[in-house]
């Protein structure tokens, strides 16, 4: 395990403090979500890709830093070979482990993951219609799916979350069966307004788009929604329903912007620090690593000193153009 001396805490201009970071561990993915990836889609090549011993000196390098809190996602993490030797590797940090995943693995890893140390896990399911679910992924299996979200409620996580996007005319009506998949489960739910995270010439985004708001509404017409103060280390608003234990989450990055409180950093699989998930301001990590290997206090000092490029907050807009050319795959959601 990469051992370093833990000495300063991450600060920013703004006095937020980062103590949560999501690296992505592979760009590559077995699903074509519409709104994340192009149908055809051009990976990075190896040698661009962070090995896994310089993404747990990474991890280690943040950890060291006050980090508590990391999340591994992609791309499909899950997909990337050997992730279990890093997961196991971070796993042993002094920090609370999740990770993103489509599912697609979930059936025969949950053991596995939880024993590596994995404390959470989101999973994201945009539809329970095994067609439509085949149409918005472009290639997922729904059973496979549900399948992976029952092996990981028997394995025992801390927390299981599922994450959806809803869209105007494409699953905007299966919220409510969403909703009770999630309490017939007993798991917690968020709803994510859809981000301007590449160009996608057969999916137009501003026409899909449905605001965390109209998603309440049509929640609160079966279960009354109850805000909640809990907080995660992420965006999510929550709210509780009567006779449930599952939340309701909201990630609402047009309606309700959450940059005020943001404690997050963001590393890609190429090694670029990423002060903002709607900005393009970053730090090449793999740089670094690659020039100095094994030069922690080098590293740590370049994490310290990219804290001052931390954007106050970031720019969408779902009618123009999107000015952040990389695809979520890239970034890490
Ligand atoms: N493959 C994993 C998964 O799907 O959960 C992890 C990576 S994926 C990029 C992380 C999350 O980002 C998923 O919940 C996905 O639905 C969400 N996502 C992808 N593209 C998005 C976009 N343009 N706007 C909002 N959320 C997006
Ligand atoms: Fe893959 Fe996740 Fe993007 Fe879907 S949202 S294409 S599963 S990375």
């Amino acid at each position: 395990m990469t051992q370093v001396n833990s000495t300063k805490s991450l600060t920013d201009r703004f006095g937020r403090t980062v103590d949560y970071i999501r690296i992505s561990v592979t760009d590559r993915c077995d699903f074509r979500c519409v709104y994340c990836m192009a149908e055809e889609m051009k990976f990075l090549p190896h040698a661009q890709v962070l090995t896994l011993e310089e993404l747990e000196q990474v991890a280690a390098a943040f950890v060291s830093l006050g980090v508590n809190k990391i999340r591994l996602t992609g791309g499909e993490p899950l997909v990337r070979r050997g992730v279990i030797k890093l997961i196991k590797a971070i796993g042993k940090m002094d920090a609370e482990l999740a990770i993103t995943t489509n599912g697609s693995q979930l059936e025969g890893m949950a053991g596995e993951l939880k024993q590596a140390g994995v404390n959470r896990l989101n999973v994201s399911i945009d539809s329970l219609q095994a067609e439509r679910f085949k149409e918005m992924t472009r290639i997922g299996k729904l059973p496979k799916v549900i399948a992976g979200i029952d092996a990981a409620i028997a394995a025992g996580f801390d927390r299981i979350k599922l994450n959806a996007v809803i869209m105007k005319g494409r699953n905007d009506d299966e919220v409510l069966d969403l909703v009770n998949f999630a309490r017939h489960k007993g798991i917690d739910l968020s709803f994510i307004e859809e981000m301007p995270l590449g160009h996608i010439s057969e999916h137009n985004r501003a026409e899909a788009y449905c605001s965390s708001d109209e998603v309440r509404q049509l929640i609160e017409q079966k279960y009354a929604l109850q805000p909640t103060t809990e907080k995660t280390a992420g965006p999510s608003r929550y709210y509780r329903m009567p006779e449930s234990e599952s939340r309701i989450g909201f990630i609402s990055p047009h309606s309700h912007n959450f940059c005020g409180d943001c404690n997050r950093v963001r590393v890609t699989v190429e090694g670029r620090l990423l002060l903002c998930l709607g900005n393009e301001h970053s730090v090449d990590l793999r740089a670094v690593l690659r020039r100095y290997p094994g030069d922690m206090e080098k590293l740590r000092q370049t994490i310290i000193d990219a804290m001052d490029l931390k954007p106050e907050k970031h720019e969408f807009n779902l009618e123009d153009e999107p000015q952040i050319v990389r695809f979520m795959n890239m970034t890490g959601g």
